[in-house]
């Protein structure tokens, strides 16, 4: 299914181009990819963040329609890369294991990725919430259904241009932060990992790009630390907050801006558990 819709994007070329089918293919990308990041990775993973209820399955269920499985599944094995970075153990390092099986391989080819133990934090605290437990068993249904009603909206153009492409570049741009953010980017912190900034990924991955950042302080609710770091997960949270459906925003501390603006004090804070 997976290489089924990365070859269907290819249908472009049957389509005649217009400006408007950018503009699908731009809003199917970029709004999946807030429910991905908000969801899947700020909210579900790290918990950067509180959110009503009927918000969280919004965004859950935007997420999941970027056909990268399950919130539960997405978040859990995230957390296993934090624990892990960049040595044995983490699911996708470009360092440990290659770059083909860091970008896709992990995510498609090795049962070890299948199941989460009940222990994992994120089963723990959402496996038994039905709506999220729901869509993690069954999160072919909301791709599945963005296919047909862009298909009944607008038949083949925008099924290609809306759903195979979108779903493609989502894919990869996504993936990219656990490929392309641990090679090429820069380190504004020294963390015992390989992560960089890097604003082209940032750009396509709506804030996701400034891993160097993230993983320097994981639970902060932005990942651009400063105000030219975009990332509009980060203004979307922050507009929720608002009007009162997000709350608890974590902020980055302080003490990681003055990290930032001089350097690690000796024996730095890697030893902190909310920390890199
Ligand atoms: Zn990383
Ligand atoms: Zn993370």
């Amino acid at each position: 299914m997976f290489w089924g819709v990365q070859a269907s994007s290819l249908l472009v070329f049957t389509v005649p181009f217009t400006w408007s089918l950018v503009a699908l293919w731009a809003a199917s990308h970029f709004i999946r990819a807030i429910g991905l990041t908000l969801a899947f990775h700020r909210y579900f993973a790290h918990r950067a963040f509180e959110v009503s209820r009927p918000a969280r399955f919004f965004w859950a269920f935007t997420g999941t329609a970027a056909m990268q499985k399950g919130p539960i599944w997405w978040a859990g094995h995230h957390i296993a890369h934090h624990k892990y970075a960049d040595r044995e153990g983490d699911p996708h390092s470009p360092a440990v294991s290659g770059f083909y099986y860091a970008h896709v391989g992990w995510f498609l080819h090795d049962a070890r990725h299948e199941s989460l133990p009940p222990t994992n934090p994120v089963v723990r605290d959402f496996g038994g919430v039905p709506e999220i437990a729901w869509l993690d068993r069954y999160y072919v249904v909301p791709p599945l259904l963005l296919a047909l009603v862009l298909y009944l909206a607008g038949g083949y153009a925008w099924l290609v241009w809306g759903f195979s492409l979108a779903t493609t570049t989502l894919a990869h741009a996504t993936f990219s932060i656990n490929t392309i953010n641990h090679l090429w980017g820069s380190r504004r912190f020294d963390t015992p990992d390989e992560s960089r900034n890097n604003a082209l990924t940032a750009f396509f991955a709506v804030g996701e790009g400034w891993h160097n950042n993230h993983h320097r302080y994981q639970r902060a609710a932005r990942n651009g630390f400063y105000w030219w770091e975009f990332d509009p997960t980060y203004y979307v949270v922050a507009a929720m907050s608002w009007v009162g459906l997000a709350w608890n925003l974590q902020p980055v501390p302080p003490r990681i801006y003055e990290e930032a603006r001089h350097g690690a004090p000796a024996l730095g804070a890697v030893a902190d558990g909310t920390d890199a």
